[in-house]
């Protein structure tokens, strides 16, 4: 089970599970009296221990790693679930976030693992580059993100990991490694989206595209009953297309467009499928404020202020809510689609929104996409947690024909043996961690209970 009920619960803070700290290292992650305990983005998770490292430089995190017997990395906390919690001590890389080196000659940059997107998008494009594609916001660790499959919308776009081209990190015996794609093509594609099981990732190399500007428009209303015979017409109109959805009245409320200058049809027809290009700037969630949102209207920017639905300085989403999120073959994604509709009296009233994208097939092992061009299903819920945790198993059921994958990062309740069963390389996959972490310094609840199946 991707969430228990259990994991919501507060923890007291250990101080267990680790030898004892250096004088400057406990000073660093002393919890002072009266700190609120550590919470996740949308706050439905508090961290499990506040013993949180602040290391300054690689060398700083070997020595964490070699000193605690349990120890987990944790980016900008958006994860929905406890994948990044541990019961011993955490290691945020908050303040290792620069750029380390753009190479022009192999157009790739290389930043450490604590930056997030939207710190150095700005950098790459004033040096005329691009990454080849974004989340729904630029506030996640690079990390983070590619650790856990995160991904944004394209029929020809992968998730966020296919643009890594290397890592270092840190292994459980302190040692400093480093995979690259070129290098170590048999492991490289297990190492990347690694769940943090094998190590503290110090650095992460990306590949670069030149930069480009983009448009994006938005639809209003287009009747769902349109998408059983031009689900993917209307996901070629543009690089990358989101459709949402309350599912009231069979209707997707808004369909995003986000199309390159210069190289898709940026001029925005009035209707699209019955759906009306909207005038004005809208937030997917109804009641949002719409200055939160990327620039819509079909004015051009660079490929950062328009990839990300949310700008960096501003609330992304609702902001207290939950989410889940389903991939299935994208064959399926028009009955899936009618499937989660079927729900609607039962779910609407607990969701400010769904969203529905397109990825397309990776070859990471453990990528919900492995070897599948896939359509998530995702939903953005009210934080009623009780009445979540029992909607979740109703979509779980409703998208069970079409081989349902959960989002890493978000809320599920598939039991560990489901989930363990979508992935067919996870043998492959658990034989990698251990050869970087043998004794699973690594490994937390959460792993521990959907890899391992030891809770
Ligand atoms: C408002 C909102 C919008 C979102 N939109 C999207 C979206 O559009 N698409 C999508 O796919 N997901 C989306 N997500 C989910 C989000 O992308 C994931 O939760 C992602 O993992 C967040 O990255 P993070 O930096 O917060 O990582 P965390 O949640 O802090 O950690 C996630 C994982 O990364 C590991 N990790 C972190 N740092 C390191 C390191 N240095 N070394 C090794 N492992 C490490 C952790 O151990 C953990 O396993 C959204 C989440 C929110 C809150």
């Amino acid at each position: 089970m991707i969430m228990n009920k259990r994991s919501f619960l507060k923890r007291l803070p250990l101080l267990a599970g680790g030898v004892m700290l250096s004088q400057q290292a406990m000073v660093a992650c002393a919890p002072k009296q009266g700190d609120p305990p550590l919470k996740n983005w949308a706050g439905n998770l508090t961290f499990s221990t506040q013993n949180v490292h602040y290391p300054s430089t690689v060398a700083e995190v070997q020595d964490l790693v070699k000193k605690h017997d349990k120890i987990k990395a944790l980016g900008s906390r958006h994860s929905f679930n406890s994948i990044a919690d541990s019961l011993h001590q955490l290691v945020s890389l908050e303040k290792m976030n620069k750029v380390v080196a753009l190479d022009k000659t192999a157009h790739t940059v290389t930043v450490e693992a604590g930056a997030r997107y939207g710190e150095f998008a700005p950098y790459l494009h004033e040096n005329g580059y691009a990454l080849p594609n974004l989340a729904s916001l630029p506030h996640i660790t690079v990390i983070g993100a590619c650790s856990t499959a995160t991904h944004g919308s394209g029929l020809k776009n992968s998730n966020l990991s296919t643009s890594v081209s290397a890592i270092e990190f840190v292994d459980a015996s302190g040692q400093l490694a480093t995979l690259s794609r070129s290098k170590n093509p048999e492991i490289f594609p297990g190492a990347v989206v690694g769940l943090g099981a094998l190590g503290i990732v110090t650095k992460v190399t990306l590949d670069l595209l030149p930069t480009f500007d983009m448009t994006q428009v938005v639809y209003l209303n287009l009747p769902i009953n349109e998408l059983e015979n031009n689900f993917l017409e209307l996901q070629s109109r543009g690089y990358s297309v989101s459709l949402f959805t309350d599912w009231r009245d069979k209707n997707i409320n808004e369909v995003w467009i986000k199309s390159q200058v210069g190289k898709e049809v940026t001029a925005a027809e009035l209707e699209l499928f019955g759906a009306k290009l909207a005038t004005e700037n809208v937030h997917p969630v109804v009641g949002e404020s719409a200055e939160h949102v990327t620039e819509q209207r079909g004015i051009p920017g660079p490929w950062y202020e328009r990839m990300p639905h949310f700008k960096m300085g501003f609330k992304p989403s609702a902001g207290e809510e939950l989410q889940s999120e389903y991939f299935v073959r994208i064959e399926h994604a028009y009955d899936a689609i009618v499937a989660m509709e079927k729900l609607h009296e039962k779910i609407s009233p607990h969701l400010f929104i769904s969203e529905i994208r397109t990825i397309q097939a990776d070859n990471f092992w453990m990528s919900p996409c492995y070897q599948k061009d896939s359509v998530a299903l995702h939903t953005t819920w009210k934080q009623d947690v009780d009445t979540v945790m029992k909607l979740i198993p109703l979509v779980e059921e409703q998208l069970a024909p079409f081989d349902p994958i959960p989002h890493w990062a978000k809320l599920s309740t598939m039991s560990p043996q489901l989930l363990q069963s979508k992935y067919e390389r996870l043998n492959d996959f658990k034989q990698l961690a251990a050869q970087y972490d043998p004794e699973g310094k690594f490994r937390n609840e959460f792993l521990d209970e959907n890899l391992y199946g030891q809770i």
